[in-house]
């Protein structure tokens, strides 16, 4: 969250400087304008850039950087031409319109559209507003500004009170922008486990739970698939708990590299696994399962002999669309013993494809290196 937070904050201290320059500088002088105008953009920059970093969008600093330099042209030559301070604040006015509907427009973009992110492209769409009307209502009014009545004029009045309530209203949406970020970040990361970066046992069973929910009302099939390393306290054993924990890493990242983004996935025991695979029977789960198998068989694993090839076994089964997650899990499981019983290294499904074909049999780590060192 760092950076964009930091740019909202640079944003606000860059403000700051700019209306100080503003209230302070001399009236008279032909650079009040040019300073204050170097503050507030680069205000404007921090702020819709952070705005965009936060939601991965890319902010476009050519239009952006284009705009200031055509205000700053033609600001050069309004403070020269003329002692009236009307034209100069219908060209920076504009310049930051056009900065905010540009931001407003970069977050449109974005597909994201949680609440803090529609205000937040409220927000840019009422300050560009603010810029482009505010001028032309008070100037109507007040007429042309003469150098040195600057901050005497109803204008300076009327920017001032609009800028307090807008750059109140900023913070308390960006504020509110960053905190809901924070909670969803942490929420994120309680239900993430640390080791394979998938779904902890709790945020799987709660994920599936709407899943199953989803798939009655859209009236689509899904399966689980229950998967557990075969033999892994002798990996523990033979090779170090650190190796054993690389293992599991690898597998996670096999499963979570092999299903696709609407399926769900969990890490939901030491090195059991469970996938909801969505939109999909037990056959094609039982394909899914056995592509995931040959592939974690074929893996090379750090820390452990290079010729000692981990296996795993799989249980899967079609979600009746009646019974409860509870008896769902329990029949993938009795498969998954299933598997474990007929030699590991192997899927077993309620019913299996008649062309399926067992492969062999797992060869426990403790066993092959017995055979090995007999071989010599
Ligand atoms: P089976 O083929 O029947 O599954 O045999 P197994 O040895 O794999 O038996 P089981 O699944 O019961 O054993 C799991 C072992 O996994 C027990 C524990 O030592 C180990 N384990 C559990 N969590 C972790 C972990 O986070 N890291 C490591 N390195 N080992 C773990
Ligand atoms: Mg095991
Ligand atoms: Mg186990």
């Amino acid at each position: 969250m760092g950076r964009y937070v930091l740019a909202f904050a640079a944003s606000y201290f860059f403000f700051a400087l700019g209306f100080s320059a503003t209230h302070l500088m001399a009236e008279e002088s032909p650079f009040t304008f040019h300073v204050t105008q170097a503050f507030y953009t680069l205000g404007t920059v921090c702020v819709l850039w952070g705005a965009a970093e936060r939601i991965h969008q890319r902010l476009f600093f050519g239009p952006i950087m284009l705009t200031y330099a055509v205000a700053a042209a033609v600001l050069a030559v309004a403070v020269v031409v003329s002692d009236d301070i009307a034209p100069r604040l219908y060209i920076v006015n504009t310049g930051y319109g056009v900065m905010f509907a540009g931001g407003a427009l970069t977050l449109m973009h974005s597909r994201r559209r949680e609440l803090f992110d529609v205000l937040v492209i409220w927000l840019f769409v009422a300050s560009s507003i603010n810029f482009f009307v505010r001028p032309v209502l008070t100037l109507l009014v007040e007429g042309s500004i003469a150098t040195g009545d600057y901050r005497e004029s109803i204008y300076y009045s009327v920017l001032n009170v609009a800028l307090a309530i807008m750059s109140l209203v900023t913070a308390i949406t960006l504020i509110g922008a960053c905190v809901s970020d924070l909670v969803s970040s942490m929420r994120e990361t309680s239900a993430r486990d640390l080791l394979t970066g998938l779904r902890n046992r709790r945020a799987f069973e709660n994920d599936l739970a709407t899943m199953l929910d989803k798939a009655k009302v859209a009236d689509v099939p899904v399966s689980l698939v229950v998967a557990d390393i075969d033999h892994f306290k002798q990996v523990n054993d033979l090779w170090g708990h650190l190796a054993g924990d690389q293992a599991i890493a690898g597998f996670g990242k096999l499963i979570d590299g092999t299903v696709r983004s609407c399926d769900i996935t969990g890490r939901i025991g030491g090195e059991e696994f469970c996938i909801l695979v969505w939109n999909c029977d037990e056959t094609e789960a039982t394909r899914l399962a056995d592509r995931i198998r040959v592939a974690f068989a074929q893996t090379k694993h750090e820390s452990i002999s290079s010729n000692i090839h981990l296996t795993a076994s799989f249980g899967v089964t079609q979600w009746t669309g009646k019974e409860s997650y509870r008896r769902l899990f329990g029949r993938a499981d009795a498969l998954l013993y299933r598997a474990k019983d007929g030699g590991r290294n192997r899927v077993e499904a309620t019913n299996m494809p008649a062309d399926h074909e067992p492969p062999a049999p797992a060869i426990a780590p403790v066993e092959l290196q017995e055979r090995r060192a007999k071989a010599g």
